[in-house]
């Protein structure tokens, strides 16, 4: 990795880049999302800014039933914000008042493609080769998704996740973004209480939280 990623300041630059948004037409942003609970603050923060979509692609939730789960749980906390932008109560959330509707891109679930890319990785422990791998296929898909669909910007949930490594996360994002000619939107979300808000933002919509990142060698 390069030395200068881990003395950036994603917080900092993500706040530079919502200040210099114009205000007459929000920007399309796909926000790469892995469940609810972590997109919940996410999306709190970024919908006052943008016309955001959430992009689920989430192969790496090795298990149907579970990724149904939490692909229910984005749908119903999606559903939750859409109903205050159309009723404008507000109450409880931050918000200025700009918040606007998400919409929602579901990629086909194919754990199939994710355990080939991750073969030879099994044992590796958390942070480690596997998570940079699995890292690099859900961000070159959301990149690659944004191009095909047209929006302005992607970016992903993950960072707000204490267990996750942002520079790297922002790293790999910064590459698919010059890949896929989209930007990245840089982030680290779990800074400026993120994390701290979106477990009482789990709590006030009553999310299912999984005690596991998601794949099975994860769970085990
Ligand atoms: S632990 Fe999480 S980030 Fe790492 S490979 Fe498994 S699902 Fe992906």
């Amino acid at each position: 990795m390069n030395p200068d990623t881990k003395r950036r300041n994603y917080s900092k630059e993500t706040e530079k880049i919502l200040k210099g948004l114009a205000k007459e037409r929000a920007p399309r942003l796909l926000l790469h999302s892995c469940c609810a609970p972590c997109s919940s603050h996410v999306m709190e923060y970024l919908r006052e800014y943008f016309d955001l979509t959430v992009f689920y692609y989430n192969p790496n939730i090795t298990e149907e039933p579970e990724y149904e789960k939490r692909l229910a749980e984005e749908k119903r906390l999606i559903e939750a914000y859409n109903r205050q932008v159309e009723t404008g109560d507000f109450t409880g959330m931050h918000s200025t008042g700009r918040a606007r509707k998400i919409g929602i891109l579901e990629a086909p679930y194919d754990p199939e493609r994710w355990l080939r890319a991750v073969r030879g990785l099994e044992d590796c422990p958390e942070r480690g080769d596997r998570c940079r791998v699995c890292f690099t296929l859900r961000l070159f898909e959301a990149a690659r998704a944004a191009a095909e669909h047209g929006f302005d910007y992607f970016t992903t949930t993950l960072t707000i996740s204490p267990l996750k490594d942002a520079p790297l996360l922002n790293e790999i994002g910064e590459r698919a973004a010059a890949e896929y000619g989209v930007p990245f939107l840089p982030s680290d979300f779990k800074k400026k209480d993120g994390y701290k808000r979106s477990i009482e933002l789990s709590q006030a919509f009553g999310l299912y939280r999984q005690n596991y990142c998601g794949c099975v060698y994860s769970k085990r």
